[in-house]
């Protein structure tokens, strides 16, 4: 009842989570990931309105909101800091947005109207978009790619298709989901699996981002194994951009 009102009272506010350097933390980028400021009920993460969003159709208008905001963010800081952003930012899209016909063009007249590089908008699609419809998507992802915008597939592991995925469709990164290193792994099976990932990902020259790092025993195994990129509490909760 509420999200057309939310959008015109700007309610949707994008929080920032640096990506990090994970053997110094230095921060080498950021991903925008949408809060609802509700006037009654507070601060709402995006598990608790984006699924029904993507039921009921409002989806589209919401995320086109939110990557005007990126836009907007990176023209601001291009502006001040010499024509570069300081950081990259990457912005998600719904797996129903990929159905929508007009979706590359709306990324496209986002740019032209911010001025701001293609390259310089990383997509994120999950995964999961691959099971649903293979073909729709790998047309997309290479329409974006075509257009010079940067595509990254999230949530990388957590579906059922990640190797059929990654033959049929060139991306530009993978970020990589730590959720199935959680739970029980009695004999380890999760660390060599991940190991053998990142060294896949090494021979289709794929650079990596691992999501949901928590802990530092996380963090130094991803490094040695040669993951040097990734995101997650151990280094910065989504924060507000200022
Ligand atoms: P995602 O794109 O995979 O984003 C990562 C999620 O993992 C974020 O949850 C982030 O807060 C959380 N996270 C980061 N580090 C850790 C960690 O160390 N441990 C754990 N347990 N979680 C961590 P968030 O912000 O609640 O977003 C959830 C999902 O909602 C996102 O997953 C993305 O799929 C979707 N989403 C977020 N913003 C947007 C948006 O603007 N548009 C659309 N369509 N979807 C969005
Ligand atoms: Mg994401
Ligand atoms: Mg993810």
């Amino acid at each position: 009842n509420d999200m057309n009102e939310a959008l015109h009272k700007r309610q949707f506010e994008i929080y920032l989570q640096p990506k990090c350097r994970l053997s110094t933390g230095e921060i080498v980028g950021a991903e925008a990931l949408v809060r609802w400021k509700h006037p009654t009920r507070g601060i709402l993460l995006p598990g608790a309105f984006v699924p029904l969003f993507e039921r009921n159709g409002f989806i589209m208008k919401m995320d086109v909101y939110v990557w005007e905001q990126v836009c907007a963010l990176i023209r601001s800081w291009m502006d001040r800091y010499g024509g570069k952003p300081p950081l990259s930012v990457s912005m998600n899209i719904s797996r129903v947005d990929i159905y929508n016909a007009t979706l590359v063009s709306i990324l496209c007249q986002l740019a032209e109207r911010y001025g701001v590089p293609r390259r310089y908008m990383e997509l994120e699609i999950t995964e999961s978009a691959y099971t649903e419809d293979p073909k729709l998507l790998s047309e997309r992802i290479a329409a974006l790619r075509s257009e010079g915008f940067t595509v990254e597939m999230d949530d990388f592991g957590s579906a059922y298709s990640s190797l059929n995925m990654l033959k049929e469709i060139q991306v530009d990164l993978l970020k990589l989901d730590m959720h199935f290193l959680y739970g029980s792994d009695p004999d380890g099976r999760g660390g060599t699996i991940l190991s053998s990932i990142v060294r896949m990902a090494r021979y289709l020259s794929l650079p990596i981002v691992a999501e949901g790092v928590e802990t530092m025993e996380q963090a130094r195994f991803l490094d040695s194994i040669g993951c040097t990129l990734g995101q997650g509490f151990l280094y910065y909760r989504p924060m507000p951009v200022s």
